[in-house]
């Protein structure tokens, strides 16, 4: 990375990190996504139980994988055993949940679209951590900011990858659709872990998911 380019965006993680700690999030910070499966490994005791919110990041960085491996006892929603509504219920019990965010922002905040909800309703209550791992692509100044990102990006290349019959396919951004195949339901503002540390935003210094 260039160095200029590594200096100012080490400024913008560090007033993130200052104001979600401000916030009782923990947060550590990773150089590249394969330090991230070792570094869970590092943090959750083995044989814990563990579930996951839908999230192309915890692709990219092969954490399902690692979570099949028997260090944890996952509760695989991508298993086509497993009823998929009775694991997100499950999914609240869990010890550690592991996720990603939409945008997070130098403010200090996890800002979040969901369809269904059941990410967002286990980052709110429930697991007894949350680890959100996030691309230092979803650094964002605001919450503005984090919903436009959310529209320019995140909703319309989710709509693209699952195939639905949305607009913002055929336009490149949201137009705020009342379409059947609206994937987007519900906007989270995390403002604070209200359990201090029970959420763990693990910043990533390479671009990851959407
Ligand atoms: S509201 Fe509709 S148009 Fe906007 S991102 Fe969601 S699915 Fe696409």
């Amino acid at each position: 990375m260039d160095k200029h380019h590594d200096q100012i965006l080490n400024k913008r993680l560090e007033r993130a990190i200052t104001n979600l700690k401000n916030h009782h999030f923990e947060v550590s910070v990773l150089e590249k996504k394969e330090e991230v499966n070792s570094f869970l490994e590092s943090i959750i005791e083995k044989g814990s139980t563990a579930a996951v919110g839908g999230s192309m990041t915890i692709n990219e960085t092969n954490t399902l994988a690692w979570l099949r491996s028997g260090y944890l006892k996952f509760i695989d929603r991508y298993d086509p055993e497993n009823d998929v509504h009775q694991v997100f219920h499950e999914s609240f019990n869990v010890d550690a949940y592991i996720t990603s965010s939409n945008a997070v922002t130098m403010s200090g905040e996890l800002v979040n679209t969901d369809g269904n909800g059941n990410r967002v309703a286990a980052m709110i209550y429930g697991p007894k951590k949350v680890y959100v791992i996030v691309g230092i692509n979803k650094l964002v100044s605001n919450i503005d900011e984090a919903q436009r990102r959310i529209e320019l990006y995140a909703a319309p290349m989710n709509c693209e990858r699952l195939n639905k019959d949305t607009p913002c396919r055929k336009v490149g951004e949201c137009v705020n659709c009342a379409v059947p195949e609206r994937i987007c339901s519900v906007n989270v503002v995390l403002h604070r872990s209200n359990t201090p540390q029970r959420i763990h935003v693990i910043f990533v210094k390479e671009d990851l998911g959407y």
